[in-house]
């Protein structure tokens, strides 16, 4: 069956005629094209820290060749902002970036790969004409890379006004001081830009007006990739995150992206979008996962006592519950998508944060399931499945971790219905007094 007969019942109104043709056509790319070619990308990046990470794997420019004939390329551009991208909304993307979570490669393949997608939405939304001719028009056409600087070593970065790295403005030129690390896409040859964020008012009485985003060219002098971080082992080459020192790094003032003390706003401005790609790539790699499972558990050359995996009761138990949370999954992350379609992404903030926490949780228990299935195998290099949940586990740390999302959700939620909800229970219980006096029953306490 199609992807596009797939669409779950409450989001086929809001799917056009091309978005769903579209989608069929990502479907049979990615299953075709990218998937069979994740084994050879993963070949081509070769052995060893000098090959790996002077890796740009020939197979990659062949699939953008062929993704950009098929007009599969820049989808995530949602429509409702955007003119550069391919016209789609941010739920038709959500449903097409499920299927390109399916293949390590199926991202890049079609120019929507983060971060560059993030940066290339802070660029559309908020940079001037000239940064956008020098940065953004390269890549929209997929000739260069990007990493967004935001983490540091020294402080916990997950509250952003803790960030130190320093901006100071001299003549006609910022000069920039400090450290970060995890910035992802930095360990890749093509990487030519970062967006740096950092501290150019520290004194600002307003904690959320000290910051400012910076376009840095990645080769500027004072500069120094460190280290490249490693994910429970895995070096993510090409691709990696960089432990990156700035020393007097000096760029012109016409660098700065939308103002001073802008900083904020921008990130807040890059991550609403972003958080819905992130989460629908995560339930492609959960159904990815769940298409292995099915087939270990099918396996007739691997019976234990007598019976193929699939006839243990445990075991189906297993494939019916990650059917269910997978599709309650989706549900939530389309909702948020539909919402920040009808709105922005501000108007859906409860919404993004439910499918922020929700889908990695979801997404990480299908994978253990999946590498249970396939018993030692699953924790081994024989299938994705241990790179899979490796990469599903960060998803509970960036962008913000679980519980910086559960704690804001939960006071908005406290604070919009505590009132209502206090009145109209203290309402609700004087009324049933009223009811049981009315009926000869004594009252109770009330609240
Ligand atoms: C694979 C990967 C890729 C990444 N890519 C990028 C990138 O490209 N650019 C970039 O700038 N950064 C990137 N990061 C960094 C990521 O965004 C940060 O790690 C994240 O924001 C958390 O910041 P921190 O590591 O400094 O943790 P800290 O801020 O030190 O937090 C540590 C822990 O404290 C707890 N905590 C925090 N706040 C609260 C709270 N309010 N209540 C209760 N507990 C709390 C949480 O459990 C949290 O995990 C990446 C990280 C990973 C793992």
């Amino acid at each position: 069956m199609p992807a596009s007969a797939n669409i779950p019942a409450i989001a086929q109104a809001h799917v056009s005629e091309r978005a769903k043709k579209t989608l069929d056509l990502v479907e049979e790319f990615v299953e075709k094209e990218c998937i069979p070619a994740d084994p050879t990308y993963l070949k081509q990046i070769g052995e060893g820290a000098q090959q790996r990470w002077n890796a740009h794997p020939p197979i990659i420019e062949e699939l953008k060749t062929k993704a950009q004939k098929l007009g599969l390329w820049n989808m995530f551009l949602p429509k409702n902002h955007f003119s550069q991208g391919a016209g789609f909304s941010n739920l038709e993307y959500g449903l097409m970036a499920e299927i390109l979570g399916k293949s390590r490669v199926a991202s890049e393949a079609t120019n929507n790969a983060a971060p560059d997608t993030g940066n290339m939405e802070v660029l559309a939304k908020y940079a001037n004409e000239a940064q956008k001719k020098a940065w953004l028009t390269p890549l929209l056409e997929g000739k260069i890379r990007s990493a967004f600087l935001m983490t540091e070593p020294n402080v916990a970065s997950s509250d952003a006004t803790n960030i130190q790295l320093n901006i100071r403005r001299e003549g006609d030129e910022y000069v920039l001081t400090g450290q970060k690390w995890w910035s992802s896409g930095a360990g890749d040859p093509r990487c030519k830009l970062y967006l740096v964020m950092g501290k150019s008012d520290p004194h600002n009485p307003d904690p959320y007006r000290q910051q400012s985003v910076i376009i840095v060219p990645a080769d500027t002098p004072g500069i120094t990739v460190h280290r490249m971080m490693h994910v429970f082992g895995y070096d993510d080459a090409p691709h990696g995150h960089g432990h990156i020192s700035f020393k007097n790094v000096r760029v012109p003032v016409s660098n700065l992206v939308l103002g001073e003390g802008r900083g904020f706003e921008i990130i807040q401005g890059r991550l609403g979008p972003g958080r819905i790609h992130h989460a629908m790539r995560a339930i492609g790699s959960a159904e990815k996962a769940l298409e292995w499972l099915i087939t270990r558990i099918n396996d007739e050359r691997k019976t234990t006592f007598g019976k193929p995996l699939s006839s243990h009761g445990v075991i189906l138990e297993w494939l019916a519950r990650s059917r269910i949370e997978i599709d309650a999954a989706r549900l939530l992350v389309l909702n948020a998508a539909i919402k920040m379609d009808q709105g922005d992404a501000r108007s859906a903030l409860k919404e993004i944060a439910e499918a922020k926490v929700f889908v990695p949780t979801v997404t990480l228990a299908v994978i253990d399931r999946a590498i249970q299935a396939f018993g030692a195998a699953g924790v081994s290099q024989d299938t994705p499945l241990a790179n899979m949940w490796a990469n599903a586990r960060t998803l509970r740390i960036v962008d913000g971790p679980d519980e910086v999302h559960l704690q804001q959700l939960a006071k908005r939620e406290n604070k919009a219905r505590k009132d209502e909800l206090m009145t109209k229970l203290r309402w609700q219980a004087e009324r049933a007094d009223q009811l049981l006096l009315a009926n000869g029953f004594a009252a109770k306490a009330k609240m």
